[in-house]
């Protein structure tokens, strides 16, 4: 089976927004084992869409088209794609129905372009999605001629007595996540369906932080190249910045058992190479691990912070739950605030002492059992002699105080958002009695 992709937008060409579409939809179908040789640009204009749809058709079984399904004049891929199918637009009511119950819903007026949205080719299908959004997607089938592999050049819908196969064009929207939903919930089940392909594909997410892209694969050099001689399951790393680094699995099986079977026994194996790197699985993010570890330890966490501004609050307060074990945070930023709210002794602010003395007032004023600081230089100068990225961390917990010197890559706000779940990480550590030693000591991040 051979799909290609075609990204539609003007936008795409001029360089004002960069098509992750297609990458994402080709790494989707690298996943399902499906070949994708091509992956072209095009901007909105019928014509020119029309003809990489027939360059397409020619060289492959399958299609995906993304973008120009929306309301606007220029959103133009129904019109390309009625076009090379040869056939016209018609009205369809289940999609009428669909656009006027998503208005009445929100209590707005429908404007009338909306309903070009329901004008889908002869033959086509309209895609019902779970996502919000009103542009729907589409299973377009095409006769298509050729007896199979190496007709090129042949591009147009069958005439008569003239040999055809069967192929399909899928159209879905422009906006990312409506549709990463259709690819993934009906456009690859509907390639592996019609590949004949009956397997099972899963796969599992471990989530890192404090180890560099290099230094996981180091770890886990010999596992994969113990798994590329098996060929199931498969490791990806997918850097995911301030969300640390995933490794995910994917396994294939005959039935959903056997690849959990297989997922399971996977992740015992890498959380033995990886150790405390890893601290959550799947969506549970650092936030939601640190709260489970409060929630499990029955102790409860107060904040200073200074560089972060607020930044490790906000993220405590995302994961669901979080007021069984979150006191609050103290936004000391200026020096005074430490020094008067917070029992900090006077003088330079970014020192360990500071971050010591920080998080013992956050422990205290916040009346929780554990105090966590966060300050640093997030730049672009230096400060109190430290240069930009240089953070300390504070820790409280009951009479014990510590704290660990991190230095930080990137900008003022890489700076700030990796010092947030920097912290939370040492907090992480703490609670899970992984750190080593009695002081944290000091860690470079690459
Ligand atoms: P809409 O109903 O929103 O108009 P549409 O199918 O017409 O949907 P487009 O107008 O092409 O989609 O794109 C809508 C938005 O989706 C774009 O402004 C852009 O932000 C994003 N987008 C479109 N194509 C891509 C792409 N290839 N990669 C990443 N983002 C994209
Ligand atoms: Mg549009």
């Amino acid at each position: 089976m051979r799909c290609e992709v075609i990204a539609v937008g003007t936008e795409l060409l001029l360089g004002q927004i960069v098509d992750t579409n297609s990458s994402w939809i080709g790494e989707q179908l690298a996943l399902a084992g499906v070949d994708s040789h091509f992956q072209t640009k095009v901007g909105d204009n019928v014509e020119r869409i029309a003809s990489v749809l027939r360059i397409a058709l020619d060289r492959s079984d399958a299609v995906i088209v993304c973008g120009g399904l929306g309301p606007t004049h220029d959103d133009v891929t129904r019109e390309a794609i009625a076009e090379v199918m040869g056939v016209g637009l018609v009205r369809d009511a289940s999609v009428v129905a669909r656009i006027e119950a998503m208005f009445s819903a929100r209590g707005r007026r429908m404007p009338d372009n909306n309903l070009r949205q329901a004008d889908i080719p002869e033959g086509a299908a309209a895609i019902d999605h779970p996502q919000p959004g009103t542009a729907p997607g589409l299973v377009c089938p095409i006769a298509w001629p050729g007896g199979g592999e190496g007709d090129e050049g042949a591009s147009g819908p069958g005439g008569a007595g003239e040999r055809t196969v069967d192929k399909v064009v899928y159209a879905v929207p422009g906006v990312p996540h409506e549709m990463r939903a259709i690819v993934e919930q009906v456009i690859v089940p509907d390639l592996r369906r019609r590949a004949g392909d009956t397997s099972v594909i899963l796969s599992r997410t471990l989530r890192t932080w404090g180890e560099s892209e290099s230094g996981l694969a180091e770890r886990l050099a010999e596992r994969i190249r113990q798994l590329d001689e098996i060929g199931n399951p498969t490791l990806a790393f997918l850097a995911s910045g301030v969300e640390g680094l995933k490794v995910r699995v994917t396994a294939k099986g005959p039935d959903e058992a056997s690849c959990k079977e297989v997922l399971g026994h996977e992740e015992l194996v890498l959380r033995a190479l990886l150790g405390d790197l890893v601290f959550g699985v799947d969506d549970e993010t650092m936030e939601i691990a640190v709260g489970a570890l409060l929630d499990a330890n029955r102790l409860s966490l107060g904040l200073a912070e200074s560089v972060t501004g607020g930044l490790v609050g906000a993220r405590l307060t995302a994961a669901p739950g979080a007021s069984a074990w979150f006191r609050g945070s103290i936004v000391s930023y200026a020096s005074e605030v430490k020094f008067d709210l917070l029992d900090v002794p006077e003088g330079p602010v970014v020192t360990a002492e500071a971050a010591e003395a920080m998080a013992a007032g956050a422990r205290r004023v916040l009346d929780a059992d554990v105090g966590l600081s966060v300050t640093g230089v997030a730049g672009p100068a230096a400060q109190d002699g430290e240069e930009p990225g240089t953070v300390y961390v504070g820790l409280a917990l009951g009479d014990q105080v510590e704290s660990v010197r991190l230095r930080l890559p990137g900008d003022r706000e890489r700076v700030r958002q990796f010092a947030c779940i920097s912290a939370l990480d040492v907090l992480r550590h703490r609670l899970s009695g992984s750190s080593r030693g009695g002081h944290l000591g000091e860690r470079t991040k690459a």
